[in-house]
Order: structure tokens, then sequence, then C-alpha cells
């Protein structure tokens, strides 16, 4: 039987913006019911409201997912909706560009809070309506969590750590039926750099890439949907994330080079 998303319950995090929108759209389309989370509450709204004037299904939920309450109540919307829970979705995140010699470490505390507790809130709240549907866990980490990312120092730590904590949760589950899978977009189209903390905590207001050359909301969302329908432990989509994941057991030395070079030629990099 092929398997689909339709009448799936989605919960996804970061859902006014970027990759989070982009799934939201994509997910509803193939006939998910989709639950949206983020703290911009209005443009869940229009986004919730734009996905049924289409005829699919979605609610939303004002959360900041540093918030474990909050979390909760996101958890509790998906089940008030629609009953159960088949997929959560933890793609709320922040990014940062500074060395670590600046950074204010209030800084690294923020990527921590939002990336990293903010998937364990979710995941607290919604693990036991997973269980009973045995369903999916998926964790939107990046090529930084393959691989340190010179100038994100707390960013490439967040991603480590969420990725230590679902596959800890994976194990535990191992005889539960839970799926869970991290996913490693490289760099996508969005408003991840412009909202980027320096080093005072300041946000970049602006990008250093050329956001035109990179894959979008729409293709890492695909993507994410095929690695759920296979039950796949890691999902890596473009070249960049099979690289760094293949040449990281062979010549891990070579890729430390490649990864300050490639930084370190973005305008303004801070390695330079
Ligand atoms: P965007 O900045 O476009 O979206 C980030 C989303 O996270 C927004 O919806 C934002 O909503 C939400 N968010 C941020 N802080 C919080 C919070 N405290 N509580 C709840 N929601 C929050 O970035 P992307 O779409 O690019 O990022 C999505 C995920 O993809 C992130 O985890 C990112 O690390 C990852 N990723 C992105 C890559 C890229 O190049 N774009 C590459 C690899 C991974 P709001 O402000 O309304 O709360």
């Amino acid at each position: 039987m092929k398997r689909t998303l339709k009448d799936k319950v989605i919960i996804i995090t970061g859902a006014s913006s970027g990759i989070g929108e982009a799934m939201a759209r994509v997910y509803a389309s193939a006939g998910a019911c989709v639950v949206l989370g983020a703290r911009s509450v209005q443009k869940l709204q229009l986004l919730a409201g734009e996905i049924r004037s289409h005829g699919g299904r979605a609610a939303y939920c004002g959360v900041d997912v540093t918030q474990p309450e909050e979390c909760r109540e996101l958890i509790e919307t998906a089940v008030r909706e629609f009953g159960r829970i088949d997929v959560l979705i933890c793609n709320a995140g922040i990014s940062m560009r500074a060395l670590f010699d600046d950074v204010d470490l209030e800084v690294l505390h923020r990527l921590m809070d939002v990336n990293f507790w903010g998937t364990v809130n979710c995941c607290k709240y919604a693990l036991p309506y997973l269980q009973d549907t045995k369903g999916s866990i998926v964790g939107i980490s990046s090529v930084a969590g393959l691989h340190g990312l010179p100038g994100r120092t707390g960013y490439s730590a967040s991603k480590y750590a969420m990725t230590g904590f679902l596959e800890t949760l994976r194990i535990e589950n191992l005889h539960k039926g839970l799926h869970v899978m991290v996913a490693c977009p490289g760099f996508t189209a969005s408003n991840v750099r412009f909202s980027a903390l320096t080093a005072d905590g300041s946000q970049q207001g602006e990008t250093p890439r050329d956001e035109s050359k990179m894959m979008t909301g729409e293709q890492v969302a695909r993507i994410v949907a095929r690695g759920i329908l296979r039950r796949k432990r890691l999902c890596l989509m473009e070249i960049e994330g099979r690289a760094t994941h293949f040449v990281k057991k062979f010549a891990p030395g070579f890729l430390d080079r490649m990864f300050y070079l490639v930084m370190a030629r973005e305008p303004d990099s801070p390695l330079k």
C-alpha cells in the first residue's frame, strides 16, 4: 500500500516563516491536518486561513518553544482539534554569526533555549500521543549539526545537542514503534540569516549569502516528507549534506579546512 501524508495530523513548530511555512502548505495540500506553532500568531492565522480556503485542514497556536507550558498548549491544541498526533516536526530555530572570542554568552544560551530546549519541550508533551499512533518525531537540524560551522558555535552546538537527544529518544522507544528522524538541510532561502544573532545579541538584519542560489523551503519540505514516509533515521538533502556526512567519516581534517574556507569567503566574515 502506498504510504501518504493524507489524514495525518502533523504539528509544525516555526510555521510562520521559511521551511516551516513551506511544510505547512505542502503537507496540507497532500491532505494532512496541519497544526501550526510560532510566536507570530497573526502570520499563523493568515496561513491557516489560506490553507482552509483551499480546502485544507489547519489549526494554529501561538507558542514560544522556550516555554514548556506553551508547548503543552500547542500539543493539546492538536489533540483537541484533530483527536490524535501522527507527526511532530521540531523546526522552530534561530541562528547566529560571531566568533566565540567575541560573542556574549547570552547569545549561546538563547540558541540552546530555542533550538535544543524548544525541541525537548515539544517532545515531552507530544511523546505519549506519538507512542499511541506509532508516529514520527522529526528534528530539523542542519549541515551545521553534522560538522561544526565556524562563526556558529551556539548554532552547531544546539543542533548536535538536538541530535543526541533525539537519537536517545529513538533507542528508548525501540520497541514502541516510534519513528525518530533528524533532517539536515543545507543553505535554504528563508529569514534565518536575517534574524541571526550577532556577537551582542542584536539581529543581523541582512544575509551574507545569495539567497536565490539556495534550496527553497518547498524543496526541503518535499524531501522531509519522503523521509517521514520511509521512516528514515537521517534525512540528508543536497550535495553539501551528503558530502559532509561522507567526507567526515574518512577525512575530517580536510572537512575542517573546507568549512573554514567556505565560511571565510562570506562577505564580512568574522573569520577574516
Ligand atoms: P526562518 O527564520 O524563516 O523561520 C524560523 C521559524 O522559527 C519562524 O517561524 C519563527 O517564528 C520560529 N521561531 C523562532 N524562535 C521561536 C521561538 N522562540 N518559539 C517558537 N517559534 C520560534 O528560518 P528557517 O525556515 O530557515 O528555519 C527553520 C529551521 O530550519 C531552523 O531550525 C533552522 O535552524 C533550520 N535550518 C535552516 C537552514 C537555512 O539555510 N534556512 C539550513 C539548515 C537548517 P516566530 O518568529 O513567529 O516565532
